[in-house]
């Protein structure tokens, strides 16, 4: 078994393997030098130097996982069954691809200095004396990195401006009526946030906006999404899809035989919500795992059709989502959105599809279930917040 990225997914594949009972040799191979690590806490404690790392509490030696660290691997054939990397072809019976994500640069700042991304622990590092000097900062995207490092920016004494193309945060990611609500938490925490912005130049302490605006910048902090890191298959034939993803099936199986892919490298049909699904959050790389060890090992196939679920936290908010909005029908509000703690909820049919909570991972918890369940929702008991989330 060889496992390519020792990310979340990567380092999971490699466990769940061992927990399902495979006693063969597993290679986990990572680009990165690091000892495998979370990366949640690289846009909250450890930015703020409040955590030292977020290494994974595994022991990779007792559980018979080979690390090759600081290994990246160039290419894949898979009619001979091997990998090809830096330190030279290896071969494999079973490929699992778990090599994430990378950010999306900002066109014309490579190289440029003090612009900085935010996806790798040597990213986090570079950005912590940054906090620390309290400098001015603008931050490139209000989406969930943006928002999440603008909280850690702010909470360490920066002056933070957001520049947002679009005409509200995680425009991308919810509907306007949701993200509108979202707006004024910027202004709340001190950071200026300004929508419809599009940025025209950055050069040292320097970022021009479109319509001529210049803003004093010490750091740039580009946060506008990321992309699928599977340019290393160009020539593999291994199919990959319109946003550079690994094409999975229902099973996490590539096109190429004894292939997977799992995490955010790749994207799988969701029979639950009839669409395939690209999810670039750590839930789906703790789940996907488990599902690619019992295909790997089991003799029946098992289906990947999770409830995709995400949280972030922001502006001294813990937002939670569970679910996939797109295709419903009803949305209904529980609690004053103006308020510290609320809920959205989307339905198709009379069936809750989707989940939105601020400040309420009761809600979410029941909520995931009902999703889940796909059971029928009585929605004239659904705005009153004082009652449970259930089933008709
Ligand atoms: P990655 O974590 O990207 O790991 C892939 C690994 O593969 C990397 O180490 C990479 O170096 C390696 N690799 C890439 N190419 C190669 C190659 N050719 N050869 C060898 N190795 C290679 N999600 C949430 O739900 N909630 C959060 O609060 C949250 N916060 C986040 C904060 C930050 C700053 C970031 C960056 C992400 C956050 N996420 C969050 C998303 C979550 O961390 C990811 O979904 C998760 O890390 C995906 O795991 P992965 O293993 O698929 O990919």
């Amino acid at each position: 078994m060889v496992v390519v990225g020792a990310g979340m997914a990567g380092v999971q594949t490699a466990v769940a393997l061992r927990e399902q009972g495979y006693t063969g040799t597993v290679t986990l191979i990572g680009a990165e030098p690091h000892q495998p690590y979370d990366r949640p806490p690289l846009s909250k404690a450890v930015l703020l130097g409040t955590a030292e790392g977020s290494a994974f509490d595994v022991d990779f030696e007792s559980l018979g996982i080979e690390l090759r660290l600081g290994c990246e691997a160039l290419g894949v054939r898979p009619a001979d069954h091997e990998l090809d990397t830096e330190a030279g072809p290896v071969p494999y019976d079973v490929l699992v691809l778990a090599t994430g994500a990378q950010p999306i640069r900002l066109p014309g700042t490579e190289g440029v200095p003090g612009v900085h991304l935010l996806r790798t622990l040597d990213d986090a590092e570079r950005l912590r004396p940054v906090l620390a000097a309290q400098h001015r900062i603008v931050v490139v995207g209000a989406g969930w990195i943006g928002a999440e490092f603008a909280t850690a920016a702010r909470e360490a004494g920066c002056e933070v401006t957001v520049v947002e193309a679009a005409d509200r945060p995680l425009a991308g990611a919810l509907p306007a009526e949701v993200a509108a609500r979202m707006t004024a938490w910027y202004a709340d925490s001190g950071a200026e946030l300004r929508t419809g912005a599009r940025v025209e130049r950055v050069e040292p302490g320097l970022v021009e906006l479109a319509d001529g605006t210049r803003l004093a910048a010490d750091a740039v902090v580009v946060g506008i999404g990321a992309r699928p890191a599977t340019g290393w298959l160009a020539g593999s034939g291994i199919e990959l899809g319109a946003d550079g993803e690994v094409v999975a099936d229902a099973h996490l199986r590539t096109s190429a035989a004894d292939v997977y892919a799992v995490g955010d490298c790749a994207s799988f049909p969701s029979a639950r919500y009839g669409a395939r699904l690209l999810v670039h959050h750590w839930d789906n790389a703790l789940q996907g795992p488990r599902t690619v060890a019992a295909n790997v090992l089991g003799e029946l196939p098992v289906t990947y059709d999770p409830v995709p679920y995400f949280w972030s936290e922001q502006f001294g908010r813990f937002v939670q989502y569970a679910g996939h909005h797109a295709g419903a029908d009803r949305t209904v509000w529980r609690g004053d959105p103006a308020s510290p703690a609320w809920t959205v909820c989307w339905l198709r049919e009379d069936r809750l599809v989707a989940l939105l909570a601020v400040g309420r991972p009761r809600d979410l918890a029941q909520g995931r279930r009902l999703i889940e369940s796909g059971r029928r929702m009585d929605p004239a008991a659904l705005p009153d917040p004082a009652r449970p989330l259930k089933d008709a």
